[in-house]
């Protein structure tokens, strides 16, 4: 294994555990490329399924249970790990009936330790901090990456540093973050000037773990592998994530190729990935056809965690999109809100960011693309209480509305 420049016309070679965030020769993004022989892929999903009945805490965990495809040269006690992953597959029951489509489920990485699917890349990312001997890990967010790292940094005994858009952060991703001892440091502006902030001020010893250091992204990718063990390794039609920097867009991308390149499945799913009004530079990308991305200078949406201009990951998510033959599109806070309240009538719930999948399966499904009896699965993003300001809001007005009604 080792790293590589992500750019097709590059790909300058480094080395695995050598401590670079950018190609040292265009800038571009780095990723970790595999070459090496694997036991052919029934051996290997057995030995996967085996992994979950053993006690060794390396296959206790949905991610590093799916090893032979991460990252490797760590020792069995190097690895810090809290059992991340494991998550279920849950049918969409009304919410099927009100997206109109037969065949939905949603895989609910909200159920993760933190409440977030960051803690399937974080696992990975700061069991490489430590192997490389980092004192320090930091990180811009819009709040979930904040209490993943924390979570797995204070696991770790590693120092965290964090840098939050002021004011734009849910109390509840805050406190996570506090509860686990990081450092706070607050900047004006939103997400896109924080990671300016963060990559600016931090020192040469903070080792960074945004979505563009590729350690998480091998991580974040074993979802696909879990989700398509879950589906008896029979790709369903459609893959619906959100996208904000597009870091998870990437990851299931590169999953995808993987999986389909060693023959572990013969068909891919379509990837949708779908973006606020208020931030969506990728759906206009995709609706325009273009391959500049225009950033959104003041990103605007009430889903917080996808509250981003300026994604860096984009060129590897258009890859995934165009490799699945997949599609971009955007939705408005009103319908994001809409399909919030139903997957909460399902008896699952998720934060804002996570409905905009449900809100976009509707969307595509009224406008014809998507068949009624399509097998999707939408891909949950965050836990329904990493968001409560949201829902009590988001209740009242519904309260006061029905008072305006009844005259009360
Ligand atoms: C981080 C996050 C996203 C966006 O993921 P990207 O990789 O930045 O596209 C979506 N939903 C939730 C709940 C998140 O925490
Ligand atoms: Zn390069």
């Amino acid at each position: 294994m080792h790293l590589r420049c992500s750019a097709i016309e590059c790909h300058t070679a480094l080395g695995l555990h050598d401590r670079v965030f950018a190609c040292p020769k265009c800038g571009e993004l780095l990723e970790i490329v595999f070459d090496g022989k694997l036991p052919d892929p029934p051996k290997l999903k057995k030995t996967w399924l085996e992994r979950r009945a053993s006690s060794d805490p390396r296959d206790s965990s949905g991610v590093w249970r799916f090893r032979e495809f991460l990252p490797d040269g760590y020792g069995d006690s190097e690895i810090v790990t809290m059992s991340e992953g494991n998550t279920p597959v849950l049918r969409g029951q009304r919410t099927a009936g009100w997206a109109g489509v037969r065949r939905l489920w949603f895989k609910h990485l909200g159920w993760n330790p933190t409440g977030s699917f960051k803690d399937l890349g974080m696992t990975v990312g700061i069991t490489e901090a430590k192997f490389v001997g980092a004192k320090a890990v930091g990180c811009a967010s819009t709040g979930n990456t904040a209490a993943s790292l924390a979570a797995y940094a204070a696991r770790a005994g590693l120092r965290a540093q964090i840098y939050l858009p002021a004011g734009q952060v849910s109390p509840n991703k805050l406190a996570q973050a506090l509860d686990f001892g990081a450092e706070i440091i607050e900047v004006p502006g939103s997400f896109d000037d924080a990671i300016e902030t963060l990559l600016h001020d931090s020192g040469a010893d903070v080792y960074f773990l945004n979505s563009i250091n590729p350690f998480r992204i091998e991580g974040q990718k074993t979802a696909m592998f879990e989700l398509l063990e879950q589906f008896g390794w029979q790709a369903p039609d459609y893959l619906v994530v959100p996208g904000g920097n597009l870091g998870n867009s990437s990851a299931f991308g590169k999953a995808f190729i993987e999986l389909k390149s060693y023959e572990l499945i013969d068909k891919i799913p379509r990837m949708i990935v779908v973006q606020a009004k208020g931030a969506n530079p990728f759906a206009r990308l995709w609706t325009s056809g273009s391959r500049e991305l225009q950033a959104t200078a003041h990103p605007e949406t009430v889903a917080t965690a996808i509250r981003i201009g300026n994604p860096r990951s984009w060129k590897k998510a258009l890859r995934a999109i165009e490799f699945t033959n997949g599609l971009v599109i955007d939705v408005t806070d009103e319908e994001i809100g809409e399909a919030k309240a139903m997957i909460g009538r399902d008896g699952i719930g998720c934060e804002p960011a996570s409905a905009t999948t449900l809100a976009g399966i509707r969307k595509l499904r009224e406008m014809g693309t998507i068949d009624p009896d399509a097998t999707i699965a939408a891909v949950l993003t965050g836990h329904a209480l990493k968001d409560t300001d949201y829902i009590i809001k988001a209740s009242q007005s519904l309260r006061d509305e029905a008072g305006a009604v009844l005259g009360i």
